[in-house]
């Protein structure tokens, strides 16, 4: 027996068993029971939503030995014939390859003719706003005076293009994709049926990626079959579509949520070191919240776009959110991702995308009319205790899970000495967080810059990227606003809790080195490179930092 597609295998051979059209099925049946047959019907919809099988159900109905009936038997000859594809009487018709006046003249001719074996001579004809404006003209004087025994059944995925003349003439029904609740439902029912083990969320998984087309999501099924061995689990879906997982959005988004920006670092870096496609992960990400505010908007309503169990899980993190704030993040991510086309700096904006989504959810719930700070610390997520709070020592300390870096040891008064390097290297992920709650320009440029050492009291930071160098030219032309000037050191400060430590920058020798060799990096100024130049001592005077002799 020679190979059958799932589509093609499973296709419903009832109105019972087809799925999510009810509104269409229904009316059909009642007017087949009523005895009122229109002589011509226009099914429109995306592909794979089911026009063609309910144009040969409709066929079948209609032809059925104990028809017309409302549901057709399956077992008489003319029911067999149509669905072997065998019966004469009825005839479809490609408008795709075949949509020249010829080949409607051809169903003009044979219209004149009863039907051979059938009660109805049935016309489908599928995708039919393809049909040259000739064949258009020329099929509408068929509509216009169509025999008796004639039913025509036009399929099309853009309805809008078939003339008003000939819409007018017809019946018309709009297929709906399906929802994710119906084709997961239709996917287990074809699981079981050849035997296979599915988890359910690998049913989830690729019935949101079918969007709505029940063909397109057992194709899906199929091809990811070819991939499995025995059972098949989410894991065969992602490496076939290669998605990020559900599981890592949900955590990113719990991470926004909370406000937790070394979280987000983290999650981050995790994605680049595993080499994930950033910028579909951005996508990915601002589906996932267009997912979230979908669970919002439709809060205690019944919906059948999602599984129940999934459903379940995105409002729960929706209501971890304000609606009105979702909005903007999808905004953020989108942004990101578009930006990210153009951006070999992927990691970056992710980090950005996560950080502002962050601020946007956390503005939205601690400051319900946001100003702008007048002090560049009030805005510190973390704002620093007051000092007298700092020196109660207290008997057992208390756990506080929001601000995690309230949990550091408080500075003792009068330190002023720097921990050891290697603590700071572990929280300069913290340093940066504050950066950012600070300045973002700040920020974006000391993001890929890497402590790495302590140096007569001072911090040594090393720029790793002659990239950097657009970023610092642009700060250093912003410099003027005071806040910035000791950004570094305030947040420092409020990590460590030693004020005013000086930093040194330095230029990563491989990268001094290599620059100096290529000339495409000829026009690209770098700051460090020339004691002498005005940038470099823009940026040391911004970072309040001193080059390093070595
Ligand atoms: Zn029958």
């Amino acid at each position: 027996m020679s190979y059958v597609s799932f589509y093609r295998k499973y296709r419903s051979q009832t109105f019972e068993d087809l799925m999510g059209q009810e509104h269409i099925t229904r009316t059909l049946q009642n007017a087949i029971r009523q005895g009122k047959i229109a002589h011509a019907y226009l099914f429109s919809g995306t592909r794979g939503t089911g026009k063609t099988t309910t144009a040969r159900l409709l066929a079948k109905a209609l032809n059925c030995d104990s028809g017309p009936i409302s549901e057709p038997c399956n077992q008489c000859v003319p029911c067999r014939s149509i669905t072997d594809g065998t019966a004469v009487d009825v005839v479809e018709l490609d408008a795709a390859s075949h949509r020249g006046i010829d080949d409607v003249k051809e169903i003009r001719n044979n219209v004149q003719f009863p039907p051979m074996a059938l009660r109805y001579k049935v016309f489908i004809i599928d995708e039919a706003h393809q049909l040259s404006s000739d064949a258009k003209d020329a099929f509408l004087k068929t509509l216009e005076e169509p025999p008796a025994h004639a039913v025509f059944i036009l399929a099309t995925t853009e309805p809008h293009k078939i003339p008003i003349t000939i819409r007018s003439r017809c019946q018309q029904f709009d297929f709906r994709r399906g929802s994710v609740a119906d084709i997961h439902a239709r996917l287990k029912f074809v699981a079981e049926s050849e035997g296979i083990e599915a988890d359910d969320e690998a049913l989830d998984l690729i019935a949101m990626n079918a969007e709505g087309s029940w063909r397109d999501a057992l194709s899906l099924l199929e091809q990811v079959l070819a991939y499995t061995d025995g059972r098949l689990t989410p894991a065969d879906v992602y490496a076939m579509l290669g998605t990020v997982t559900q599981d890592l959005l949900f955590r990113l988004g719990d991470l926004v949520a909370s406000g937790d920006e070394a979280g987000a670092f983290e999650a981050a870096r995790e994605a680049a070191e595993s080499g994930k496609d950033l910028r579909q992960l951005l996508r990915s990400l601002a589906d996932h919240f267009r997912n979230v505010l979908f669970a919002a908007a439709t809060s205690g309503r019944e919906t059948r776009s999602f599984s129940a169990e999934f459903l379940a899980r995105l409002r729960e993190q929706a209501a971890k959110f304000k609606k009105s704030r979702l909005l903007r993040i999808i905004e953020v991510f989108s942004q990101a991702e578009q930006g990210a086309r153009s951006s070999d700096q992927q990691k970056l904006l992710l980090e950005l995308a996560l950080l502002k989504t962050i601020s946007v959810a956390q503005a939205e719930a601690t400051q319900p009319k946001p100003s702008r700070p007048t002090t560049p610390a009030a805005k510190s997520p973390i704002p620093a205790k007051p000092s007298t709070q700092e020196h109660v020592p207290e008997a057992k300390p208390k756990p506080k899970p929001a601000a995690p870096e309230s949990t550091e040891k408080p500075p003792v008064s009068g330190e002023q000495k720097l921990p050891k390097f290697d603590t700071i290297r572990q929280k300069w992920n913290l340093v940066l967080q504050h950066v950012r709650s600070i300045s973002l320009p700040a920020y974006a440029l000391l993001v890929e810059a890497t402590p790495i050492g302590v140096k007569d009291g001072s911090i040594v930071l090393q720029f790793k990227h002659l990239g950097q160098a657009n970023l610092i030219r642009d700060e250093a032309q912003k410099r003027k606003e005071p806040t910035k000037k000791k950004v570094p050191q305030m947040a420092i400060e409020q990590v460590f809790g030693v004020p005013n430590v000086d930093i040194m920058c330095e230029l990563g020798k491989q990268e001094h080195e290599s620059a100096a060799g290529r000339a495409d990096d000829a026009e690209l100024p770098n700051p460090f490179e020339a004691a002498g130049d005005e940038t470099l001592r823009d940026v040391l005077d911004i970072f309040n930092g001193k080059i390093v002799d070595d």
